[in-house]
C-alpha cells in the first residue's frame, strides 16, 4: 500500500519546487473526510485517492493535478462542498475537482458505437482544463486495477464503459500507456475465458520467440553501431493481448500469422537517425510490401510519431520495427500528459493557454493529416461551438445545435413529445420552454395532452426539425379552423337567402361546385371560403340556380357579429362594427390589458395582448393591425384564467400564493403543483 511520503518523494524527484504543503493539506483533508469509508476490497477508502495521485505523479503532472487527485472524490462521496475546497485549496484545485465530480454525474449507459462516440465528445466537451481528464483517467485506471473486488454485474458495466469511453479518450490524447492498460484490464474482465485462452497461447508462443528476440536485438545493435547511428535504446516486446485479439478478430487469422506479434522498438537521438536506422533495417532484412509507414512526416491525429516497418528475417520470422526519437517516444507513451508535465517556472501558469498552445503546435506540425479539424473537434467543443450534447433521463445523447432549447430537445425525441411539451426538468429543476440547453444537461420533458404548439415558439427554436414540425402543426390547425369557418360562412349566407341548409353543403352537387371553383374537394372549398379567397356568395351561385338566390328581407336582427361576447366582456372595434371579433387563444387577453386587433384572412378580428409575441413578431403584417378597446359601457366579467407560476421551492409557498389570490377577490378552481 502506497504511503503519502512515497508520493511526496516521487513528486520531488521531478519537481523539486513542488508545493508539498499543498499536497500535505490535501492529503490530511481527504483522510479526514473519507474517514470510516472503506472500498470493496476492505481497504480504507483513502487508498484510492492516494493511488490516483500516484498515477498522476507517474505522469509527472503539476501540484494542482496531484492535489486534485487526492481530493477528487471528496465532493461526490462526503458532505464537503466545492466552495469549501475552493476556500481551502484555491480556485485551480477546486476547478479540477469540480470538473471530475461533474463527469461522474453523466449517465453513461449505452454501448452503441455512435452513442459511445457522443459520450466521448460530451465528456471532452465538459472539460475546460485538461487536468480534469487526467484525474478522471487516473481514477478509472485505479478502479480498473482493483475491479476484481466488485460484484460481476458492476465489473462488466465498468469494464465496458472503460473500453467504450475512457480507453478511446486516452488514445485520442495520445496517452498510449494508460490506454493500453485500460484495454488490457477491460478485455480481462469482459471476456475472462477468451482472455485466459489467448494468454495461454501467447505465453507458449512467447517462450518460443524469446530467444529470437534477443538475437534480433543484438543484431540490430551491431549493425547500427557499424553504421555509426547512435542509439538510445532497443526494446523487444510482444504485442498486447487486447490488440492481438482485435487483430485476430478483424483479419480472421491465426496467432502464427500475426506479423507484428513481436516488435522491436529503436529509440534514436534525432529524426535523421530514425531514417538512417530504417535504411539499415531494410538492408538487413526484407521489408514486407505495404507495411512501411512514415508517421514522422505524417503523424497520427493524436500526435503519435514513429517509423513503422515489418520485415522477414532469414529464418522466415516476421516482426515489426518501430523507430522514433526520445521525444517522440515520450509523446507516444504519455501523449498530452507529456506536454502537460511540470516544467520549471511553468507551474501555475494559466492552464488553457498552455493547453491551446500545445494544440496549436500539434496542428501546425501535422498539416499532412487529412483532417486536423477532426482532432480538434474531438478535443474540445468550445473550439467547435456549433453543438451541444444533452441527455435524456435514460442517458441517451441528444446532439443539438448550440442555442438549442427545451422545445428542440422535445422534438428531437418525438414529434408528439414536441407538440405537447409544456416545460422541462433540467438537471432536476423545472425550467421554461425557451431555456437554452448546455453541455451535459439532463433533460426530462414535461408534457400535457391539452397543450399545443404556439406560433411564438418559432421565434426561439434552433433546429430546422422543430421549426418544420411546429409550422406543419400550425398550418394544419389553421386549415382546420378555416374549413370550419368556411362552412359556417356558407351556412350563414344560405340563411340570408332563405335556403334550406340541410343537404345543401354535401353530396355530388357540392363536389361539382368545388371543382368548378378550382378545388379538388369540398374541404378545400370550405377552407378557401374560410381563408377569404372566395366569397360565400360565389359558392352559393354554383350550388343554386340564380332564380332561387333571393335575399331575405332584413328583419332588424342585430348581426351576430357586431358585439360578440368575449368571455363576458365586450370588445369594441373602432370604425368597423360588423367584424367578427374573438380573443386570440395564444395570449387570451383579459379586460384591462392593453390589446390590439389583427384582421385575419376571413376569420374576423383576433384580439391579442399588445405584448403577445405573435403580434410583436414580424410574422404579422402591420397593415392588418386595427385599434380595439374594451367596451367600458359594460360591467367587467369574470374569467377562468390559467396561471403558470415558477417559484422557489420553499416552505409555505403554496399557502402564500393562495392567500394573495384570495386577497384580490378571486377563487382558485384548480391547482397543480410539482417540484
Ligand atoms: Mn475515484
Amino acid at each position: 500500500m502506497i504511503r503519502f511520503e512515497d508520493l511526496v518523494e516521487k513528486v520531488r524527484s521531478y519537481n523539486p519546487d513542488a508545493d508539498i504543503e499543498l499536497l500535505r493539506r490535501a492529503y490530511v483533508f481527504s483522510a479526514f473526510e473519507h474517514k470510516g469509508q472503506v472500498r470493496h476490497s476492505g481497504e480504507p477508502y483513502l487508498v484510492h485517492p492516494l493511488e490516483v495521485a500516484d498515477v498522476l505523479a507517474e505522469l509527472k503532472l503539476d501540484g494542482v493535478a496531484i492535489a486534485a487527485g487526492l481530493l477528487h472524490d471528496v465532493v461526490e462521496d462526503t458532505l464537503t462542498t466545492i466552495d469549501r475546497i475552493r476556500e481551502l485549496f484555491g480556485d485551480e484545485v477546486a476547478h479540477v475537482v469540480e470538473g471530475v465530480t461533474k463527469i461522474s454525474t453523466i449517465p453513461f449507459s449505452t454501448t452503441e458505437e455512435r452513442q459511445a462516440e457522443n459520450f466521448r465528445k460530451i465528456l471532452l466537451a465538459m472539460v475546460d482544463d485538461i487536468r480534469v481528464i487526467m484525474v478522471k483517467l487516473a481514477d478509472r485506471l485505479h478502479n480498473m486495477r482493483t475491479l476484481h473486488h466488485l460484484p460481476e454485474e458492476r465489473r462488466l458495466r465498468i469494464a465496458q464503459e472503460t473500453l467504450d469511453i475512457y480507453a478511446p479518450i486516452a488514445n485520442r490524447l495520445g496517452m498510449s500507456k494508460v490506454k493500453n492498460e485500460l484495454e488490457e484490464l477491460a478485455f480481462k474482465y469482459l471476456d475472462p475465458e477468451a482472455y485466459q485462452s489467448l494468454r495461454n497461447k501467447v505465453d507458449r508462443r512467447r517462450r518460443e520467440v524469446e530467444g529470437v528476440i534477443d538475437e534480433l536485438k543484438q543484431e540490430v545493435a551491431g549493425r547500427l553501431e557499424e553504421a555509426q547511428v547512435p542509439i538510445v535504446q532497443i526494446d523487444g516486446r510482444i504485442k498486447r493481448l487486447y490488440s492481438i485479439q482485435q487483430k485476430l478478430k478483424r483479419q480472421n487469422v491465426e496467432l502464427e500469422q500475426v506479423y507484428d506479434f513481436v516488435a522491436l522498438r529503436i529509440v534514436t537521438k534525432s529524426v535523421r537517425d530514425c531514417y538512417a536506422a530504417l535504411g539499415i533495417i531494410h538492408q538487413t532484412w526484407s521489408p514486407v510490401p505495404g507495411r512501411i509507414k512514415d508517421f514522422i512526416a505524417m503523424p497520427r491525429p493524436n500526435g503519435y510519431q514513429s517509423l513503422h516497418t515489418s520485415v522477414i528475417s532469414e529464418r522466415g520470422f516476421g516482426f515489426e520495427v518501430q523507430v522514433r526519437t526520445e521525444e517522440m517516444h515520450r509523446m507516444a507513451e504519455e501523449g498530452i500528459a507529456a506536454h502537460w508535465k511540470y516544467k520549471e517556472g511553468r507551474e501555475g501558469a494559466h492552464s488553457d493557454e498552455r493547453y491551446f498552445q500545445w494544440m496549436r503546435q500539434l496542428l501546425e506540425s501535422q498539416q499532412e493529416v487529412r483532417d486536423p479539424r477532426e482532432f480538434l473537434q474531438n478535443l474540445k467543443v468550445d473550439l467547435y461551438p456549433e453543438e451541444v450534447y444533452t441527455f435524456t433521463p435514460k442517458g441517451e445523447v441528444k446532439v443539438l445545435p448550440r442555442g438549442g432549447t427545451v422545445i428542440d430537445f422535445a422534438y428531437a425525441i418525438h414529434t408528439d413529445v414536441g407538440h405537447h411539451c409544456v416545460g422541462a426538468r433540467i438537471n432536476g429543476k423545472m425550467m421554461p420552454l425557451r431555456t437554452r440547453l448546455k453541455n451535459g444537461d439532463i433533460v426530462e420533458i414535461v408534457r400535457s395532452a391539452r397543450h399545443k404548439p404556439s406560433r411564438d415558439w418559432l421565434s426561439f427554436v434552433a433546429t430546422s426539425r422543430a421549426r418544420q414540425k411546429i409550422k406543419h402543426f400550425l398550418h394544419a390547425e389553421e386549415k382546420a379552423r378555416a374549413i370550419e369557418l368556411g362552412r359556417k360562412l356558407l351556412e350563414k349566407e344560405a340563411r340570408r337567402f332563405d335556403l334550406a341548409t340541410k343537404g345543401l353543403l354535401e353530396g355530388e352537387a357540392l363536389q361539382k361546385a368545388s371543382e368548378e371553383c378550382g378545388f379538388a374537394r369540398p374541404d378545400e372549398l370550405f377552407a378557401g371560403v374560410g381563408y377569404g379567397r372566395l366569397a360565400a356568395r360565389q359558392v352559393l351561385a354554383k350550388l343554386v340556380p340564380s332564380d332561387q338566390l333571393k335575399e331575405k328581407p332584413q328583419t332588424g336582427v342585430i348581426s351576430a357579429v357586431r358585439r360578440v361576447l368575449v368571455g363576458t366582456d365586450n370588445i369594441k372595434v373602432r370604425g368597423a362594427d360588423d367584424l367578427l371579433v374573438y380573443r386570440a387563444r395564444c395570449c387570451n387577453p383579459i379586460r384591462g390589458e392593453k390589446i390590439v386587433g389583427y384582421i385575419t384572412r376571413g376569420k374576423g378580428v383576433s384580439v391579442h395582448s399588445v405584448e403577445c409575441p405573435n403580434v410583436t413578431n414580424l410574422l404579422y403584417d402591420p397593415e392588418r393591425r386595427i385599434d380595439v378597446d374594451w367596451d367600458k359601457g359594460t360591467e367587467p366579467g369574470r374569467y377562468t384564467v390559467r396561471l403558470t407560476m415558477q417559484v422557489e421551492d420553499r416552505k409555505g409557498i403554496l399557502a402564500d400564493v393562495s392567500t394573495k389570490i384570495a386577497g384580490i377577490n378571486t377563487n382558485i378552481k384548480n391547482v397543480e403543483a410539482s417540484s
